[in-house]
Parts: C-alpha cells; structure tokens; sequence
C-alpha cells in the first residue's frame, strides 16, 4: 500500500490540523487520541512516512526503529503509567483491514490509568 500523504496523522505531523501533543522529538510525535476508550489512551506515531507496523519493519531506519520504541517508553514515563512510574500499560498496534486499522500512518496506541481488560474483545 502506497503512503497517503494526506491521512489525518499525515495532516497533524505537517500542522494543518491541531493535537494535544505530549511528546515530541525528532523520530516521534505522540498526542492524545480523540475518541479515548480507556482512562488515559494516547497515540505515538513515527515521523516518517510508514502506513503501518510491516512497512515500518521493512523500510525504516535502525534509528527511526529505536526512536520509536524508546518514544513510547518516554511517554509511559511522562504520563506516569510504565511500570517504574506507575501500574502499566497496554501498547497495541492495529495492522490493516483484519487488525482494525483506519488511520493509514503507523501509531501505537497505550492505554492505561486502570487496568485495561481483556486482551481481545
Ligand atoms: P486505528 O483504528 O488503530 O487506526 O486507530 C485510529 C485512532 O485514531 C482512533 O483511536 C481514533 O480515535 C484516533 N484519531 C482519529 N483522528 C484523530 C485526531 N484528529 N486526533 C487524535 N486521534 C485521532
């Protein structure tokens, strides 16, 4: 599948539309999600153009591979919910048309600030 450049996370990466951001450095940006399910569920998603985990996996840097799983413990941090700060998380990743995916630019969600259930409803 090819990168829409013009998928929402695509859209809020560039500024055009705005997101209550949490972290940002140069491999990641993480914002909260609109619709949150669980008491705290944000999303941490890659800069660079992957529309989802396989195409990440394939075609991204070492660096950018690193940035992004070491972004998504800094969030756990900075919200207090990894495991040294606080009482866990869950990350999980929605991967094409059986996994759910609807938004076409890679992004882990974490959920968390209470215990967040069954692993697959
Ligand atoms: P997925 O089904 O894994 O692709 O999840 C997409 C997520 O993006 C959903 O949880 C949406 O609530 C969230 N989402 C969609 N648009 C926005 C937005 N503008 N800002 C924050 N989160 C969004």
């Amino acid at each position: 599948m090819t990168y829409d450049n013009n998928n929402i996370f695509a859209k809020i990466l560039r500024g055009e539309i705005p997101c209550e951001k949490i972290y940002e450095d140069d491999y990641v940006l993480s914002f909260y999600d609109i619709n949150p399910q669980k008491k705290i569920h944000v999303l941490v998603i890659p800069k660079g153009k992957y529309v989802d985990l396989d195409d990440f996996s394939h075609n991204a840097s070492s660096n950018e591979i690193t940035g992004l799983l070491k972004g998504i413990s800094i969030v756990a941090q900075k919200l207090r919910i990894s495991v040294d700060t606080g009482k866990g998380y869950r990350a999980l990743v929605n991967i094409g048309e059986h996994g759910g995916q609807e938004v076409p630019h890679l992004h882990f969600h974490l959920f968390g600030g209470e215990k967040v259930g069954g692993m697959v409803q």
